[in-house]
């Protein structure tokens, strides 16, 4: 038997400040607390690879997320890396992704990490508009991008991602389509467009409550979404997925991990891992995390086992976000085993799913309405 390949997701849990619009689990970067954190963090990489990486296991992508991971510096973030070399074997051509902050990061820092051997940087951009970066509390401006894309290509990189987002706090569709054509300008090989959702307990949220923000406007946003497909797919980016493009070739194959239910483990505080038909994480809390590892003990909790029917569902709902989709029969399998065949026949009939050779998935309709649908066939 074939053992599958794994992903690896590390998260760093520090950033320099926190933009209105996150609510991920993070600490304001603080150089003793980091240092702490990265000997935990290779302390847990060398217990959690004993634990749950069988030596045969071959590792197809590792992923360093945050959090800002290069507000770590880089002896540090390639200490890391030596360590995974170290406990685990990594495929010949593993996809190596550090994010960064635009700001976070300089010409030496970025030949350091090629050298160590990351394969792909992506870029927190979020908007190529200053304005736009201001009224979001995003620290940066657009130059700083420009900048660290440039570096990039000079230390050797060939594979870069941009992060944007869209719908920003009066950010109008001139305005976005000026940032995709900046975007392009730059020729990276891969960009995320995110549309802009308010999560609770934000400064965005309590901003939008006391009217010094507007309220998001989704028509705009699915004005928007519709103008990222045409603009990038005029020059040459293929989408192959809600809001993945990329040139052919360059699809991000850790991301396609969890979009093809495939297998990951993840480290660091409130890391999440799926393993053996187990979705586990780790404790979202960093002086936690940094006790329990001092124990000697992994910091995980939350284990929930999949059924079979469970596994299914989740392949669906994450494989129908793919452009080319997942067989049908999957579809009406988890249909029939949820119960869910009206819903489905709906979705269908709405013309949110489509359907054609014997493959199924969200349709440009569909994909602008995809965690609705996804929460439908839960
Ligand atoms: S840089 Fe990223 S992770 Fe850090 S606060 Fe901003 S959005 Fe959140």
């Amino acid at each position: 038997m074939i053992t599958p390949l794994l992903g690896l997701y590390l998260h760093i849990p520090f950033c320099r400040q926190r933009c209105d619009f996150c609510s991920f689990y993070l600490e304001i970067h603080r150089e003793g607390r980091a240092e702490t954190f990265v000997r935990s963090l290779i302390h847990e990489i060398g217990l959690s690879a004993q634990h749950h990486v069988t030596p045969d296991r071959l590792i197809q992508s590792v992923y360093l997320g945050g959090g800002t991971p290069t507000v770590l510096a880089t002896t540090q973030l390639t200490a890391i890396l030596s360590e995974i070399r170290s406990q685990l074997t990594l495929a010949a051509d593993c996809e190596i992704t550090v994010e960064a902050h635009p700001s976070t990061i300089s010409e030496q820092d970025l030949a350091q990490l090629y050298q160590a051997g990351i394969t792909r940087m992506s870029f927190g951009a979020e908007s190529m508009e200053d304005g736009d970066l201001t009224r979001i509390g995003r620290p940066g401006a657009v130059h700083e991008t420009v900048i660290a894309m440039n570096q990039a290509r000079t230390a050797g990189f060939t594979n870069i991602n941009l992060d944007l987002m869209y719908g920003l706090p009066s950010q109008s569709l001139d305005s976005w389509q000026r940032s995709l054509t900046h975007c392009i300008e730059l020729q990276p090989a891969h960009l995320s467009c995110y549309a802009l959702t308010v999560e609770q307990e934000t400064k965005l949220a309590s901003n939008i409550q006391r009217h010094r923000s507007p309220a998001l406007d989704e028509g705009l946003q699915i004005e928007m979404d519709e103008a990222a497909q045409r603009i990038l797919g005029d020059a040459g980016y293929e989408r192959y997925e809600v809001s993945n493009y990329a040139k052919p070739g360059y699809a991000c194959r850790h991301n396609l991990l969890y979009w093809t239910n495939g297998e990951y483990l993840g480290f660091g505080p409130s890391a999440q891992s799926y393993l053996g038909g187990t979705r586990f994480g780790n404790v979202a809390d960093l002086t936690a995390y940094d006790a329990t590892l001092a124990a000697h003990n992994l910091p995980t909790e939350d284990r929930t086992t999949l059924s079979k029917e469970e596994q299914l569902r989740d392949a669906v709902i994450f494989g129908l976000r793919l452009i080319r989709g997942i067989p049908s029969q999957h579809l009406h399998q988890h249909a029939a085993n949820y119960g869910h065949e009206a819903i489905t026949a709906q979705l269908l009939a709405q013309q949110l799913i489509e359907e054609d050779e014997g493959r199924s998935r969200l349709s440009a309709k569909g994909r602008l309405q995809a965690d609705t649908i996804a929460g439908q066939l839960y």
